[in-house]
This record gives structure tokens, sequence and C-alpha cells, in this order.
């Protein structure tokens, strides 16, 4: 645990200042810290697409500036004097949801990802999340981090993690159930894995024949590449995730399902999804989309990686090297997920 550092009164980070790629050093004063926030000093930030999506402001909700990260991990620096289940120097993981109303259904049930009153995003709305070098959010939605997980392998569960964990749960419903994963990036690397510890019998989907061999030590017992690969398993697949950050073409995606079928997008792109009505009706195939998680399948999906071994494959990076990195995310470069490291 490193030592007990003061809180500077400034913190200090990478903020998008504007629409576009880049992102610039940033200083601001925090203020007072409030009873129920804490102060973590952060280490680790997975690099989500969706970062990339909020600087581009490619779904119109990005406020600017904004510090993006919302896969981070540190140590609590100082906590509010409400904040009960969390001590200085604890080992925490934030994530995408930083506050929610606490009162509805949902949130009485650790689906705040699916708030009545709508969640508060980490980095919507002008918010500072983890590209810097402290970051100060409510407690209520920091997880500790279980000891036996280092901290580079722990910030990509975090949002990458839960996002394909709860909706794969969801929809496996026996062992053997066929599950195609298309788009192996940082989802869909542990959406194989994941898939495959929940007993699906695994297909991976890529525009990438590199990613073969490491996808199959994933998981996958099948890769399949382009138009021509998935017409070889054209009506077989139980349940199709999509984790594209591109558009897609998504009734040839449909046409991947068996009768009953699932498709579970959870890619982001700005796009429209456009399917025949015949193919849905008769073949009575089922479209939905998945949100993160809230606290329940975040504390379930850390166990569960926990005791299945499950972990990203990472390359680090220093966080001062963030543009570099999202160049190399956005060329598809990174193997799988890229993971920066505080050097401030
Ligand atoms: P990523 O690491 O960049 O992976 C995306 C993958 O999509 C790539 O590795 C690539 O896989 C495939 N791809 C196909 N065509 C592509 C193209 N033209 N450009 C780039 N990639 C292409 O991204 P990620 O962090 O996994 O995120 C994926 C998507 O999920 C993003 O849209 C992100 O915003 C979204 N997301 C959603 C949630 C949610 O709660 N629903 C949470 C987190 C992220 P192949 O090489 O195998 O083709
Ligand atoms: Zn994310």
């Amino acid at each position: 645990m490193p030592s007990d550092q003061q809180v500077p009164s400034k913190f200090s980070g990478y903020a998008a200042l504007q629409k576009g790629l880049e992102v610039s050093k940033y200083e601001y004063e925090p203020g007072p810290l409030q009873p129920r926030d804490i102060d973590i000093r952060v280490t680790h930030n997975g690099l989500c697409h969706t970062d990339i999506h909020m600087t581009l402001d490619d779904w119109g909700v990005s406020k600017f500036p904004f510090i993006p990260g919302h896969e981070v991990v540190g140590y609590v620096a100082a906590k509010g004097s409400e904040v009960r289940h969390l001590e200085v120097g604890d080992r925490v993981g934030y994530a995408w949801i930083k506050d929610s109303c606490h009162g509805c259904q949902n949130c009485y049930t650790g689906h705040e990802n699916l708030c009545l009153k709508g969640y508060t995003g980490l980095i919507t709305g002008g918010g500072m999340g983890g590209w810097q070098n402290y970051m100060r959010a409510p407690a209520y939605f920091a997880f500790k981090i279980p000891d036996g997980l280092d901290s580079v392998s722990a910030a990509p569960l975090l949002c990458a993690g839960v996002t394909v964990y709860a909706p794969l749960k969801r929809l496996i419903t026996k062992p053997g159930t066929r599950v195609s994963v298309i788009g192996i990036g940082g989802l869909g690397h542990l959406a194989l894995q994941f898939a495959a510890a929940l007993g699906a019998e695994v297909t991976a989907i890529s525009t990438s024949p590199d990613k073969e061999a490491e996808a199959r030590k994933f998981g996958a017992t099948n890769f399949v590449v382009g138009e021509e690969g998935c017409k070889a398993i054209s009506g077989t697949q139980d349940v199709v995730i999509n984790t594209v950050s591109s558009k897609n073409d998504y009734e040839a995606q449909m046409a991947l399902l068996r009768p009953d079928g699932t498709l579970c997008i959870v890619g982001l792109p700005v796009d429209k999804i456009t399917v025949g009505v015949l193919d849905v009706v008769f073949n009575q195939k089922k479209i939905c989309g998945s949100i993160v998680g809230g606290r329940s399948d975040m504390a379930e999906m850390l166990q569960f990686a926990a005791i299945k071994g499950i972990k990203p494959q990472c390359e680090t990076m220093p966080l001062s090297q963030v543009n570099e990195a999202v160049q190399k995310v956005l060329a598809n470069k990174a193997r799988y997920r890229i993971v920066l490291v505080n050097d401030s």
C-alpha cells in the first residue's frame, strides 16, 4: 500500500477540452470533500472504446471539458465523514456509474444501471474520470478490489468485464449453449472467457485473422472471419453478443441465430438497427441490449472472475502517452486492453 501522501488542493490529469481525439493536460480545484465522497489516488485506468466515443461526442452527451477514464483503480486517499465501508489505504475500483437515486426498485436491488430516475455517469455531464492523479467521487460506487487480483487486471473488469458478464449470465441458460462473440477487442476477449466459463460452446467472429490463436486460448472452440466464415455457422447460434465499436450489419448477425435465439448488442456505434420482421416473427428471434452492470452484477462478476481465473490480456502504457494509446485502439492494434499506468 502506498504511503499516506497528502491529497493536493489541485488535481491534474488529461481532459478532453473540446470534441476531438486529443486530450490535454488539465488542472482544477475539486473544492472541499463532501461527507459521502472519497478521493482516490489513481494508479491504473483501462482504456475503453467508450472513452473515445465520449471525447468524439459520438452520442451527443459529452460536456466539455471532462476527464475520461472509467475503468479506474487506485487507493483511497481521503474519505468524507459519512463513509463507513472504506478506509484510507484501501485499494478500490471505480467504473461507469457515479451516482443514482438510491430509492427506486432497481437501485434497491443493486441494478443501478437501470435506475428509474437515471444514473449519473462518471464522465458524462462534464465529469472528472480516472485519467488524473487523484479522482473524487461518491464512495457508494467504489468497489474494493480483492487481494488476489493485480491492479492492471482489475481495471478492465470494471467496465468491459461486467458489461459482458451481465448479459451472458442472463442468456446462457444451459451447458452447451452456442454463443458467438462478434468483435474480439477489450469487451470481446473477456466475453469469450466468461461465455466459456459459463459452460457455452463459443465461437469468435472477427475481422482480424491474426487473433485466432489467442481467441482459442480465451475459450473459443471455433473462429470465423468475415462473411464467408459467418455463412458456415448460419442458423446455428443460440446467442450472439455484439461488442463492435463501428457500424454493423444487424440483419446478417440475426441470420447466425437458431429459431428462438437472441442477438445481444453491447457495442455502441452511432447506428440504427434494421432487421427483417419476417425473420424475427417466424423464427421467434429476439434482439436486446445491455448496459454495464449495477453493484450486484459487479460484485458477482468480480467473484466469478476470481473463482474461474478470468483475467484480461493487457498491455500497459504510461498515462502521459494516452493520446498514442487512443490511436492504437482506434487502429485496432491493442491486444486486448491497454491499461494506462499513472506516471505523474
Ligand atoms: P475495442 O477494444 O476497440 O474493440 C472493438 C472490436 O470491434 C475491435 O477489436 C474489432 O474486433 C471490432 N471491430 C470491427 N470493425 C471495427 C472497426 N472498423 N474499428 C474498430 N474495431 C472494429 O472496443 P471495446 O472497448 O471493447 O468497446 C466496444 C464497444 O462496446 C464500444 O462501442 C464501446 O463504447 C461499447 N461499450 C458498451 C458498454 C455497454 O455497457 N453496453 C460498455 C463498454 C463499452 P475484431 O478485430 O475481432 O474484428
Ligand atoms: Zn467502458
